[in-house]
């Protein structure tokens, strides 16, 4: 069944990895993907560095094994940047080759001091490249609950949004958020642009404070009073921190699928016990919203 099928039939639950630093064996990543497997997931997708073909190899090499050794449909992040449409070419038939026919389009990062390729400016660009040239492939896209942090204000930001959708781009998976009426606004605005592809919602595990603080500098996402407290009370304990960590999540993740959310979508941050501890703690809610679902097709 397509990823696009998928969400028809059920709350799609996903999972992101990203793969070992070019140091390290690809093998390192194994004991925690086969962890992953356990939780049985929608599909994994694998991150890709900014730069672009450099970086390649690694994302492929992952994307395989979860593709063809743990047979879970596997997603390939591609950012456009840095690449040519020749590299991006190349990449679409590294994949084909691994039967990976799943992209999440992206611009990419920018890396200061880094002269972009030209291709593709925008996300928008590459999805409809990949549209036109791969009509085979299914393409998912970043959206933003709380805005772009480069986007003057929202108008702006979801006719973007937009233009990538009427491009071509089936479904996407949202930047991660901690308060979810922001991610209700922004599904009543995209609602309201006529954007209607099934939108995942991106949850990530808060359990280190300081690595918190640093991706909430660089995306821009804001952090309620409430998600403060526990990261200040509790940074202390690497224990209360881990705990009170996945508890937000799955209270966040409860909440949204209780709402009717298409899909969740779990930045793992590679740490496999976290994601299986929330996947328990919730699974039981994604069979019960499942079942009314499909009862509700009926
Ligand atoms: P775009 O859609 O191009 O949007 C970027 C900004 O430009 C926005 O402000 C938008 O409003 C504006 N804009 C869009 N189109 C146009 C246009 N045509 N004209 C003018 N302005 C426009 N980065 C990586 O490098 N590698 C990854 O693997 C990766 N994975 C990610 C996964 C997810 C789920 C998410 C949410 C982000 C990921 N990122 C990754 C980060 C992403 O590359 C950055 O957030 C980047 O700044 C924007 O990417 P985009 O595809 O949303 O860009």
């Amino acid at each position: 069944m397509s990823l696009t099928a998928l969400f028809k039939t059920k709350t799609v639950f996903s999972l992101e990895v990203f793969p070992p630093k070019k140091s390290s064996p690809t093998d390192a990543i194994l004991p925690t993907l086969k962890r992953l497997q356990s939780i049985n997931p929608d599909f994994i997708s694998v991150t890709l560095g900014a730069g672009g073909t450099e970086h390649c190899d690694g994302t492929v090499e992952i994307a395989n094994i979860i593709q063809n050794k743990l047979n879970i449909p596997a997603i390939s992040h591609v950012p456009g940047l840095y690449q040519t449409k020749s590299e991006v070419l190349a990449l679409l038939d590294r994949l084909d080759s691994i039967n990976v026919k799943n992209i999440l389009a992206l611009r990419g990062d920018k890396i200061p001091g880094k002269e972009p390729a030209g291709d593709f400016n925008h996300a928008n660009e590459l999805v409809q490249f990949v549209h036109e040239q791969r009509p085979d492939f299914s393409i998912a896209s970043a959206c933003y609950p709380n805005c772009h942090t480069e986007a003057p204000d929202f108008v702006d930001d979801i006719t973007h949004l937009k233009e990538k959708v009427d491009a071509g781009a089936d479904h996407l998976i949202s930047q991660l958020f901690f308060d979810n009426q922001a991610f209700y606004d922004f599904k009543e605005k995209t609602e309201i642009a006529g954007i209607h592809v099934p939108i995942e919602a991106g949850i990530m595990p808060c359990t280190n404070k300081n690595q918190i603080e640093r991706i909430t500098q660089i995306s821009g996402v804001p952090i309620p009073k409430k998600f403060a407290a526990i990261m200040d009370r509790y940074q202390n304990s690497e224990e209360a921190m881990l705990d009170a960590g996945i508890a937000f999540a799955v209270d966040q993740i409860i909440d949204l699928v209780s709402q009717g959310v298409d899909g969740i979508h779990l930045y793992t941050m590679n740490k496999s016990k976290i994601a299986k501890r929330i996947w328990d703690e919730t699974k039981s809610v994604f069979a019960a919203a499942d079942l009314a679902k499909q009862t509700a097709n009926q």
